[in-house]
């Protein structure tokens, strides 16, 4: 591998930030360049703008922590540093989709983690292992925004990533209808417990805009590339409960699952150790190796014990049995910051970069 790409992380003071930051610090492939967030932290160093609110278990890397933080809105000051970007900010959606659609005209491509362009037709949603040809739609979107690099690819929502990866490989039985019950960490939220206490001994029933999307994004992570556009799948049915739990990293899913076909349980099982995409045949630097490991044991698997696995890339699932009322039920984990966030952001640039679409400028 030659040089490195240069990468500047926007919204890097932030929860998902920092996991890119620490993520990145000795990165194959890429070495962030740039740091920028809102004005608030602008002007000052990284360390010094990232303060008390550093939430990674390691520290903040020298040669990231003495970076000047950049006003993510200078994006020309920005783009100049840097081959492309992350982008993972708390602003109004409109604002996110102006910002990440500036960047992009500024011929810098976006990976980004916010939700403002996931319904963009255009726009692929990946996860990686899942839907990598979704990429062929990148070169419509350049003709829509009149660039020749510049362009927009985001990741889907952290709560999917539990569960999409584990229904996966069994649409073959036809995946008709899918209850899911997702119990989430507060660093989801961007919060600790220190700022966020009412979170300790306690469950919140209610994440606001979280069961739409896990409902609806995987129907566009399953669909298919039709005349420069995605266009979602008509099914399965989805209907889910979104719940914050008192976990500091780590979303959990309880999954109902009923097949047009239904598939022996041996069959899933031997479906799920076999699950590989293109991030594994092509060994990119993140990518998981296995992308699914199943636990026999009844008590597996655990948030605290298995979010990790795979460097927290990894999905875990336990648990499968008959279900009454519709064929199957498991449970299944992620890491949210990492697979479900920062983590996925950079295999997914992993394999932009592998498929030629992020370049030196
Ligand atoms: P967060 O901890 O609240 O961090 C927000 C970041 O956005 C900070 O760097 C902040 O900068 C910056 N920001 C706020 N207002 C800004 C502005 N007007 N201009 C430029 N930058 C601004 O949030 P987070 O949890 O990291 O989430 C960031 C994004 O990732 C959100 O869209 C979220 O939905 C998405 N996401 C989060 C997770 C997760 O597990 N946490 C998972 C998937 C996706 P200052 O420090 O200067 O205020």
């Amino acid at each position: 591998m030659g040089q490195k790409l240069k990468v500047g992380i926007v919204g890097a003071t932030g929860m998902v930030g920092q996991r890119f930051v620490s993520l990145l610090a000795d990165h194959p492939w890429f070495q962030v360049t740039s740091v920028a967030a809102s004005e608030r932290s602008a002007g000052r160093s990284y360390a010094e703008a990232a303060g008390d609110r550093w939430a990674m278990s390691t520290p903040i890397p020298a040669a990231i922590g003495s970076l000047t933080v950049v006003n993510a809105s200078e994006v020309a000051a920005v783009a100049k540093g840097v081959d492309f970007i992350f982008c993972a900010v708390d602003m109004p959606k409109d604002q996110t989709r102006e910002l990440e659609d500036a960047y992009a005209k500024a011929e810098t491509p976006v990976v980004s983690n916010n939700s403002a362009h996931r319904s963009t037709p255009d726009v692929p949603m990946l996860l990686p292992e899942i839907n990598a040809e979704h990429l062929a739609v990148i070169d419509s979107q350049r003709r829509r925004l009149g660039t020749r690099n510049g362009f927009i690819a985001v990741k889907p929502n952290c709560s999917i990533q539990s569960y999409v990866p584990a229904l996966h490989p069994l649409r073959e039985f036809g995946v008709e209808k899918v209850f899911v019950c997702t119990y989430q960490a507060i660093s989801g939220a961007g919060k600790t417990f220190k700022d966020w206490p009412e979170m300790v001994d306690n469950v919140i029933p209610y994440i606001g805009g979280e069961e739409e999307k896990s409902e609806n994004e995987p129907l566009k992570v399953w669909g298919v590339v039709k005349d420069g556009k995605i266009v979602p799948a008509a099914g399965p049915a989805i209907s889910s409960q979104c719940i914050r739990v008192p976990v500091s990293d780590g979303h959990m899913a309880a999954v109902f699952v009923s097949f047009r076909n239904k598939p022996a349980k041996e069959k899933i099982l031997e479906l799920w150790a076999g699950c590989q995409g293109k991030p594994q045949a092509l060994d990119l630097p993140s990518a998981p190796k296995p992308f699914l490991t199943y636990f026999s044991e009844d008590t597996r698997p655990q948030t605290k014990l298995d979010r990790e696995a795979g460097s927290g890339m990894g999905i875990t699932v336990g648990r499968l049995r008959a279900d009454k009322i519709l064929d199957y039920r498991f449970v299944s984990l992620s890491h949210n910051t990492v697979r479900g966030a920062a983590g996925g952001a950079v295999l997914m640039a992993e394999l932009l970069k592998a498929e030629g679409f992020l370049k030196a400028k």
